[in-house]
C-alpha cells in the first residue's frame, strides 16, 4: 500500500518524538509499503516566527538576534540528540546553520526597513519546516533508511499568490509532484517533505494557511494516488467535542469527508479546513491518529455524506474570536439588491463571512465575521451603505461565539433543531442568531462567548455523545 503520512508539531516536538516518528515510517516501509513523510515545524516554532515578525517590524533588532540564537540552539540540540552518525550530523548541522543565516538576514531586513508585507511574511513563516525536515532526514539516515528531503517548493507544490492562505494549482502540482517523487519511491527510498510552504509559478514563497502541512500531505496523497493519508498528531482523532470543554468527549471512529470538513470549518482544530478537498474527489481515506498511542486507530475519514448512521448529531464544536454585525433598516424590506450590496462591500474589503441570516421581515441581515476583521467590516459597511437611506443602523457585537452541531444523520431527520434549541434553552443560554446550511449537515448558532461551553455541554448531553460512538461504528 502507498501511504502519505504527516507528522504534526508535537509529533516532531523533540528528539524522542522525532525518533518515534521515523520508527513509525520505518515500520510501514518494512511491511512492504511505500511511504512519503510530510513534516510540520517543531512544536510552537511557527507561532514564534509569527511573534518575532512583529518584533522585527517594530525595528527590534535585539529581539531578532535573540530569536536566532535561541532557535539555532534548540534545533541543534534536537539534531544532536537524535542523529548519532558523525557524517549525517555534520551535514544536518551545516544545513541548519545555513538556513539560520538566511532567516537571520530576512529578520534583520524586516527590522531595518520596518516593513513586513504578506509576501515576505509567508517566506518567513515557511522556515519552521525548512528547519525540521533536515533533522528528520538525519534521524532516518541514522536508522538505515535511504532518504531525501525537499521543501514544498522543490516538491513542485504550486499555488496562486494569495499569501497567507494560498490556493494550490492542482494540474501543475499533480504533474510536478509525480515527476519528482515517483522515481524516488520506485527506488524504495523515503521522501521527507517540509509541509506548509509552497511556491507560486513565479517561484515566490507562499504558505497554505496555518496548519497547512495537513494540506501538503493531502495534496501529495492525491497527486500520488495514495491508498491512505495519515495525519499523526498528539490527539487520538476527531472528537465529539473539545475535551477541555466537555470531559466526556469521545473519539469519533468514522466520519464522512463532508462531516469532517464541516467540523474543521467550525473550529475542531484537528485538521486544516481545506485539506480534505484534494482527497475527497479521489476517495482517498484520511486517518487522524496519535503518534504516541499506537494502539488506537484514531478517526477514519472516508465515504460520502450519505453514510448511514444511527446518530443524528455526531459532534459539537465552538468557534470563538468571531463577531456579529446586524445591518438593519425598515427600508430594506422588499427591495432587491440590498443583500448583494452588503456582500459586495464585504467581498471588496476582503472579509470572509462565516454565517449569514436574514429574517423574513427582511428588515435586517446579520453576518458573522472573524473578530479581528470587525472594525474593517463595520467601517466598510458604514461607508458603503449608510448613505443609501435603505440602511438605518449597523450594530456590532464582539463577545459572541458560534456553536455548531454536526452530523450527516441530521439530514432529513425531523426534530433535531427543536432538540438542539430546547437543550440549550434549558441551560439558560440565549441564542442570538441561527443558520442551517441546506446541506443539513450542521446547525450553527450564535451565543454570548461566555455561554459557549455551557451550550456545548448541553448538546453533548442531549445527543448522548459520550455513549453514541459505540453504536456508530
Ligand atoms: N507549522 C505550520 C503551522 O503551525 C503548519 C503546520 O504545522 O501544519 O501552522
Ligand atoms: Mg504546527
Amino acid at each position: 500500500m502507498r501511504f502519505v503520512m504527516k507528522f504534526g508539531g508535537t509529533s516532531v516536538g523533540d528528539a524522542e518524538a522525532i525518533l518515534n516518528a521515523i520508527r513509525i515510517a520505518k515500520d510501514y516501509l518494512q511491511k512492504g509499503n511505500e511511504v512519503v513523510v510530510v513534516t510540520s515545524a517543531l512544536a510552537k516554532v511557527t507561532d514564534e516566527l509569527t511573534e518575532i515578525s512583529q518584533r522585527a517590524v517594530e525595528g527590534n533588532l535585539e529581539a531578532t538576534g535573540e530569536f536566532i540564537q535561541k532557535h539555532l540552539k534548540k534545533h541543534t540540540e534536537v539534531a544532536r540528540a537524535c542523529i548519532h552518525g558523525e557524517d549525517h550530523l555534520r551535514k544536518v548541522l551545516d544545513d541548519l546553520d545555513e538556513t539560520m543565516k538566511e532567516l537571520s538576514g530576512i529578520l534583520k531586513s524586516i527590522a531595518r526597513l520596518k516593513e513586513l508585507t504578506v509576501r515576505s511574511k509567508d517566506y518567513l513563516l515557511s522556515f519552521g519546516e525548512r528547519l525540521s525536515a533536515p533533522i528528520l532526514w538525519g534521524a532516518a539516515q541514522d536508522l538505515g533508511l535511504k532518504v531525501q528531503w525537499f521543501t514544498g517548493c522543490d516538491t513542485g507544490i504550486t499555488t496562486d499568490e494569495n499569501f497567507g492562505e494560498a490556493n494550490p494549482l492542482m494540474d501543475i502540482t499533480v504533474r510536478n509532484v509525480k515527476a519528482k517523487l515517483e522515481p524516488i519511491i520506485a527506488k524504495g527510498e523515503l521522501p521527507i517533505i517540509a509541509g506548509y510552504g509552497a511556491c507560486s509559478p513565479h517561484g515566490v514563497s507562499t504558505t497554505l494557511g496555518r496548519g497547512g502541512s495537513d494540506y501538503t500531505a493531502t495534496l501529495i496523497g492525491a497527486a500520488l494516488d495514495a491508498d491512505e493519508v495519515i495525519i499523526w498528531k498528539d490527539v487520538e482523532g476527531l472528537m465529539t467535542a473539545d475535551p477541555k470543554i466537555e470531559p466526556n468527549a469521545k473519539v469519533l471512529h468514522r466520519m464522512s469527508y463532508a462531516e469532517a470538513s464541516e467540523m474543521a470549518y467550525f473550529g475542531a482544530k484537528a485538521i486544516h479546513p481545506r485539506a480534505l478537498q484534494p482527497v475527497m474527489n479521489k476517495q482517498i481515506p484520511v486517518r487522524i491518529r496519535s503518534s504516541f498511542e499506537l494502539n488506537n486507530e484514531g478517526t477514519l475519514i472516508a465515504g460520502d455524506r450519505e453514510v448511514k448512521t444511527d446518530g443524528v448529531v455526531k459532534a459539537v464544536t465552538v468557534v470563538d474570536s468571531v463577531a456579529m454585525i446586524s445591518v438593519t433598516g425598515a427600508g430594506m424590506a422588499g427591495l432587491p439588491g440590498v443583500a448583494a450590496k452588503v456582500f459586495k462591500v464585504m467581498g471588496d474589503a476582503d472579509i470572509n463571512i462565516l454565517m449569514i441570516s436574514q429574517s423574513s421581515s427582511e428588515a435586517g441581515i446579520s453576518l458573522v465575521v472573524p473578530r479581528n476583521k470587525l472594525l474593517r467590516a463595520k467601517n466598510s459597511l458604514e461607508l458603503g451603505l449608510l448613505g443609501t437611506e435603505l440602511v438605518k443602523d449597523i450594530v456590532t457585537e464582539d463577545d459572541v461565539c458560534i456553536v455548531a452541531a454536526v452530523g450527516a444523520g441530521m439530514k432529513g431527520s425531523r426534530g433535531v433543531a427543536a432538540r438542539v434549541f430546547k437543550a440549550v434553552a434549558d441551560r439558560g443560554v440565549n441564542v442570538r442568531m441561527i443558520a442551517q446550511g441546506s446541506s443539513e449537515l450542521n446547525i450553527s448558532f450564535i451565543v454570548a462567548e461566555e455561554d459557549g461551553p455551557k451550550a456545548i455541554r448541553a448538546l453533548h448531553d442531549e445527543f448522548r455523545l459520550d455513549t453514541a460512538q459505540q453504536s456508530l461504528n
